[in-house]
Formats: structure tokens, C-alpha cells, sequence
């Protein structure tokens, strides 16, 4: 069994993907080739904005958009705790300070109360700028984007919606990649929307940040390439992984995310009661990046993880430490009370197999293991 099987994807469909990687080696327009341009209008139609700006990957969408906000030295940025380190990371690359917030036990994203508390703490001392909020889709749940949106008109910032495993996602309809002043989202092969590689996207409405972000992801150009106006950063997506999600898109709109949400269906019969089981508020809807259940303590979870292991069934743990815990974030510092949701899911989280090739015999198989 797989934890997310890519295999069993192209697999199925081998014809259309090879065709298409076929096509673009014909043409060896590597870099910037038709399908670039074709995609981007595919996904900014899917996502319901105006522009689509593809890139190199997630951590450098959300980078090029820390550039054209000119996030610096001095500014504060709010982050969750419990995220992926990219999330905070961009942040400190442009010397800004990441400021992480405790997250909701249930759906595992930002805990709005506690962002704006932080938010006015970090007025109160003075000490750095508030600029802008991070909110992630984790596991494939968008945040609170509706309170998200009012705190920061309230307090004049910036949201950056860090939609890396969010593509698919939902609330009252409106898509993942829409929210916030801009979005972000990632193509590693396995999101919910992977290539054969690595990329990514940002989505915005605004007319002039799409402007310049493409100025930024090529060398802060100008006219054409070699008028160079800013110092921006080598950030593309090429012409095959294009191509690629050309086919993948596809699929993922055809029949994918509806297929995670049918084995998401599965596992929660199998599994209520026994386990907490993840929580998709009402008008939402996930795009499962993962399937994450919840143990009593570390205890719990530690031995079903290798209890697991030995029947053949893969799990992961998302993740093992808070972001405020990591080394490279070592030099600011915290008080543990300030994260103890994030604390406590650290110890017991469990990431089930997750991907929409999953049969529901696997399913079964795992849920009565547990
Ligand atoms: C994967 C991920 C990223 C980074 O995406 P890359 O394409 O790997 O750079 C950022 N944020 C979150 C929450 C992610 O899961």
C-alpha cells in the first residue's frame, strides 16, 4: 500500500501524460513554452481570479509576493505554529520576523481569536511593524478566510493565503486560491495538484501586483529580459511540468477531488468513535492533502503508527514539531503556554493514506486494523 500512490495515477493515465510530455519535447520550447501560458489561464478560470502567475514552486511564490510587498527587516508576519516550515521560513529569508500563532484542535488552522490577540500584543510592544497574515490550508481545509479577512481590514494588513495543499478547496464554493490580498499554492508531486517536479502558482486579483510579480520571477525585468529594473529572482515553471498539469488538472476537476471526498466518507464511518476524526466545517470542503486522525497521547500514537507499519500500512506524521520549536527560528523567543494546541498535536497526529486511487477495500482494511 501507498501513503499517496502517484504510480497508480499515471498508471491510468499513461496515454494522456506521456502524449503530453511528447508534445512538448516536439516543440523543445523548454522554457516558457505555450502550455505555460495555457495553464496559468486554466487555473486562474478554476480558481475564480483574474491573473495566475506560475513559478518554480510554493516557497518561491510566496517569497516573490514577501518581494513585491516589500516585507523586510523590522516587519512582523503572522504565521501558524503548525505548518509546513516554508510558511514561516519565507518570511524570515527577507529578514522580517514570522510571528506563529496557535492553531484549532479540530480543524488544525489558524486560531483567529489568538491571531488577533497576537496581532494587538505585538502593536502593544512596538517593537516590529504588523504587515501581513500567512493563513494556510492544511491538509487541504481552507482557514477561517472569512475572519481572516475582517481581522486584517481591521488592522490595515496583507494576506498571503498559503494554499500549497489547498487546491480543490472550498468555502461556500469560493475556491482555495482565492482568498487574501494574493494566494499560493505548490505542484510538488504530491499535493493535491502535483507535477513531476517541482512548481507553483500565486493568484491575485490586482492587476499591478500580477505586473510586477512577473517582473520578480525573471530577474526583476523590465521591457524584455535583459532590461533589468529591480532585483528580482530566477522563478519559473517549464514548459513540461506545464504540460503535465495540463493533463492532471483535468483529472483532478473530472473525478479526483471528488474521489477524496468519497474515501474521506469511508474512513470517518470506519473510524468514528474509535479515533477523532478530522472536522470539515459546514460549506467547507477539503481537498485532503491528508487524512489526519488524532491519538490520546504520544503514547497512543507512537505504538499504533508501528502497529500499522507492521500490517503494511503506511502513515506520517504532519507534523513533529511546532514551527516556534524549529532551531533555525531559535534566537526569538516563546512561551510554550502560547502553543498548547499545537504542542498537543504534535505529540498526536497520524496521517492515514490519502490519494484518490485508494480502493475501498484498503480502507476498510485499514480502518479495522485500527
Ligand atoms: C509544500 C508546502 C509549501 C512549499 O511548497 P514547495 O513547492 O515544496 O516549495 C509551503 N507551505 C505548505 C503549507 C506546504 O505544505
Amino acid at each position: 500500500m501507498e501513503f499517496r500512490d502517484l504510480k497508480a495515477q499515471y498508471v491510468k493515465y499513461k496515454n494522456e501524460i506521456d502524449a503530453a510530455i511528447q508534445g512538448a519535447l516536439n516543440k523543445a520550447d523548454f522554457i516558457g513554452g505555450e502550455e505555460v501560458g495555457i495553464l496559468e489561464k486554466r487555473l486562474a478560470e478554476y480558481v475564480g481570479v483574474k491573473h495566475c502567475i506560475s513559478c518554480a514552486n510554493g516557497t518561491e511564490a510566496m517569497t516573490l509576493l514577501m518581494m513585491a510587498w516589500h516585507i523586510e527587516e523590522g516587519d512582523a508576519v503572522f504565521v501558524p505554529d503548525f505548518t509546513f516550515f516554508s510558511t514561516g521560513e519565507v518570511v524570515a529569508f527577507r529578514a522580517a520576523t514570522p510571528i506563529f500563532v496557535d492553531v484549532r484542535p479540530d480543524t488544525f488552522n489558524i486560531d483567529t481569536e489568538k491571531l488577533e490577540e497576537t496581532i494587538r500584543k505585538t502593536l502593544m510592544e512596538g517593537k516590529l511593524k504588523p504587515r501581513a497574515i500567512i493563513p494556510v490550508d492544511l491538509f487541504g481545509l481552507p482557514a477561517d478566510h472569512i475572519a481572516i479577512e475582517r481581522i486584517a481590514k481591521k488592522y490595515g494588513l496583507l494576506v498571503l493565503e498559503d494554499a500549497a495543499q489547498g487546491f480543490g478547496g472550498s468555502i461556500k464554493g469560493r475556491r482555495a486560491c482565492s482568498f487574501g490580498d494574493a494566494a499560493t499554492t505548490s505542484f510538488f508531486p504530491a499535493k493535491p495538484l502535483g507535477c513531476y517536479g517541482d512548481g507553483g502558482a500565486i493568484f491575485t486579483n490586482d492587476d499591478s501586483l500580477a505586473e510586477l510579480l512577473g517582473s520578480y520571477k525573471v530577474h526583476g525585468k523590465g521591457g524584455n529580459k535583459y532590461d533589468n529594473i529591480r532585483i528580482g529572482i530566477n522563478s519559473r515553471l517549464d514548459t513540461i511540468q506545464a504540460a503535465v498539469l495540463l493533463v492532471k488538472l483535468s483529472i483532478f476537476e473530472k473525478h479526483e477531488l471528488e474521489d477524496v471526498n468519497r474515501i474521506y466518507g469511508w474512513y470517518n464511518e470506519g473510524l468514528k468513535g474509535r479515533v477523532k476524526i478530522p472536522l470539515i466545517p459546514e460549506d467547507y470542503k477539503s481537498s485532503f492533502a491528508q487524512y489526519t486522525i488524532r491519538l490520546k497521547d504520544r503514547r497512543e500514537r507512537d505504538q499504533l503508527q508501528s502497529k500499522l507499519k507492521e500490517k503494511g500500512i503506511p502513515s506520517m506524521i504532519y507534523y513533529q514539531k511546532p514551527m516556534h520549536r524549529q532551531g533555525a527560528f531559535s534566537q526569538q523567543a516563546f512561551y510554550e503556554e502560547d502553543f498548547r494546541i499545537t504542542n498537543e498535536l504534535c505529540n498526536t497526529v497520524l496521517s492515514l493514506p490519502m490519494h484518490p486511487y485508494l480502493s475501498k477495500t484498503e480502507v476498510d482494511f485499514i480502518c479495522n486494523e485500527i
